[in-house]
């Protein structure tokens, strides 16, 4: 059977909460606010769900992981994303990459991406080069450029086996 290469697009955005943890690739860093959320907010994370799910067309998270289902209350993020990829596998298609833009005035994450890769990588089963984080600020313009909240694209790309 042929592969078809399919890419998928994703984005999220939480704003900030005070009182929480903030997790970002199910890393915790230190930050004088976390991310508002029913789960635990892992807006990396969601975002590059909802890119694997649409490499496949599977929808997005909150068709498989819905947020009025108390089930999914304060859930860790990294497991719905390991979650997504076992989906994805089950779909014929092996994951080639994902890559990925946050949007935040604050925190700095550079000190932070290599554990971010690792941790996403470790989920996607992936080898840790083919997991990419890169970091931006708006240039505070809108409002994540007023450090409202942290916004993440993601895109990842997956061949799937076909009928021919
Ligand atoms: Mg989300």
């Amino acid at each position: 059977m042929p592969d078809l290469i399919r890419t998928g697009i994703g984005f999220d955005s939480h704003r900030f909460a005070e009182g929480r943890d903030l997790i970002l690739g199910g890393v915790r860093i230190e930050h004088v606010a976390g991310l508002d959320g029913h789960s635990d907010a892992d807006v990396l994370c969601h975002a590059i769900s909802d890119a694997l799910l649409g490499a496949v067309a599977e929808g997005d998270i909150g068709t498989h992981f819905p947020d009025t289902d108390p089930a999914w209350k304060d859930a860790d993020s990294i497991l719905l994303l390991r979650a997504c990829a076992e989906l994805v596998r089950s779909t014929d298609a092996d994951i080639h990459n994902v890559d990925a833009t946050v949007m935040a005035e604050a925190p700095k994450l550079a000190p932070h991406i290599r554990d971010i890769c690792d941790s996403l990588a470790a989920a996607l089963d992936l080898p840790a080069d083919r997991v990419s984080v890169k970091a931006t600020t708006l240039e505070q313009m809108g409002s994540l450029g007023r450090g409202e909240g942290i916004g993440v694209l993601a895109i990842a790309t997956v061949s799937q086996k076909v009928a021919e």
